[in-house]
């Protein structure tokens, strides 16, 4: 099945709130198979958002691919469910099946900021910007979070690895790495109800679905950078 790798940018006014961090091209090198298209944070600025205007980054989990551009944004408050870095920083970490699919250094980026006082752990469901806020859903990871944005009343829950595929919350099958199976199932309910409020259901956006490039339009073009830019609202 193809695979796509996605960041997300909660724009509004001048400020702007990074949703994951992508991964490099040394770890595409690294880990091989791996196509990168290009710098997220070259993208977020081409768009007009510079990284000091990056004031909040999401990280949804640590996997490798979801933490490869922290480095890039080094002022930015990070917002991180306190059971993901407990996890990343206990007993099980160093199993292989654990250990080979986190970035060692962005583990021990997050570690440093957390000593510097820049990340906020969060136990459970948190707002961290009107309209925004994240979910502790588990299962993919220990301390899996998914982040919920009100778009106007429109409510779009961006899932992350709690759904790779639409195929997965929508069919309600989960994704072969797991740290809870059970967990996952939870998840998709839990994505389900964020999405929903007393009038509509409102849209998952899993978290490496190509089919998302097909049902949003790309905005890339205008600033450069075709094939690399689709607007969800
Ligand atoms: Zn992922």
């Amino acid at each position: 099945m193809p695979i796509d790798y996605f960041v997300w940018l909660i724009a509004g006014g001048s400020e702007a709130i990074l949703v994951d961090a992508g991964y490099t091209p040394e770890v595409a090198e690294q880990r091989g198979n791996r196509i990168h298209l290009g710098s997220p944070i070259e993208a977020c600025a081409a768009l007009g958002y510079p990284p000091k205007s990056i004031k909040s980054l999401v990280i949804t989990h640590a996997h490798y691919d979801h933490t490869g551009y922290l480095h890039e944004l080094p002022s930015a408050r990070i917002h991180l469910q306190e059971r993901e870095l407990a996890f990343w920083t206990g007993r099980h970490a160093h199993r292989a099946m654990y250990r080979s699919i986190v970035d060692q250094g962005d583990v021990l980026e997050l570690v440093r900021r957390n000593f510097a006082g820049s990340v906020d752990l969060i136990d459970g469901d948190a707002d961290i910007a009107p309209g925004v806020s994240v979910h502790l859903v588990g299962g993919h990871t220990a301390g899996m979070q998914v982040v919920r944005v009100d778009v106007e009343g429109q409510l779009i829950v961006l899932a992350s690895d709690a759904s790779h595929f639409y195929e997965n919350v929508e069919a309600d099958k989960p994704f072969s790495i797991t740290h809870s199976t059970p967990g996952m199932f939870d998840a998709f309910d839990r994505s389900r109800e964020l999405a929903s409020s007393r009038d509509s259901v409102g849209l998952i956006i899993p978290g490496h679905d190509p089919g998302v490039r097909a049902r949003f339009p790309d905005v890339g073009a205008a600033i450069g950078i075709e094939s690399r830019v689709w607007q969800i609202a």
